[in-house]
């Protein structure tokens, strides 16, 4: 497993924070290999009309496999903003990459945007697929070593940018 650092999740943080403020999801995400930024991601579902390229994870990981010009990712450590979707997990497992750390869990995103809609923060139009990351992991081949909720409550901070959206 590689060890997370904060240093490399505040920069997914920042990702997140440009892509809400260009009208998508605050989502990012971040490929590091030998502690050395490969590629960021960006959240561009709406602003390129792409609800597959435009996830944050699958964005960083094409880039990285381009930049490195290879198709895997075995040395790579994935940081996302939010726990992963089946897409974006299952693209981790098909690149090889060796470990994805998130910072939002799926229990925390039901639990944030309940809250703030019990606030009167108004509805989500952020859906999900109910299937956990581990859930990916356990049936997919290679294992990818899975860190959830690093950082966390600096993570929860990005649903008032994507309220409302
Ligand atoms: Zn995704």
């Amino acid at each position: 497993m590689i060890k997370p650092e904060k240093r490399f999740m505040e920069l997914a943080l920042e990702a997140a924070r440009v892509s809400a403020e260009n009208g998508d999801y605050g989502h990012g995400a971040v490929v590091v290999k030998d502690g050395v930024v490969i590629a960021t991601g960006y959240e561009t579902l709406k602003s390129a009309n792409d609800p597959v390229n435009g996830h944050a994870e699958v964005d960083a990981i094409r880039k990285a496999c381009q930049k490195l010009q290879q198709p895997y990712l075995q040395d790579c450590i994935l940081y996302s903003t939010a726990e992963p979707c089946p897409m974006c997990m299952s693209a981790a497992i098909w690149a090889k990459m060796n470990t994805v750390t998130y910072a939002i869990t799926r229990d925390d995103m039901i639990d944030e945007m309940e809250r703030i809609k019990q606030a009167g923060g108004g509805e989500f139009s952020w859906r999900q697929i109910a299937i956990p990351a581990e859930y990916i992991v356990e049936h997919g081949e290679p294992k990818v070593n899975l860190v959830p909720g690093f950082m966390s409550e600096e993570g929860k901070k990005l649903f008032e940018l994507t309220k409302g959206k």
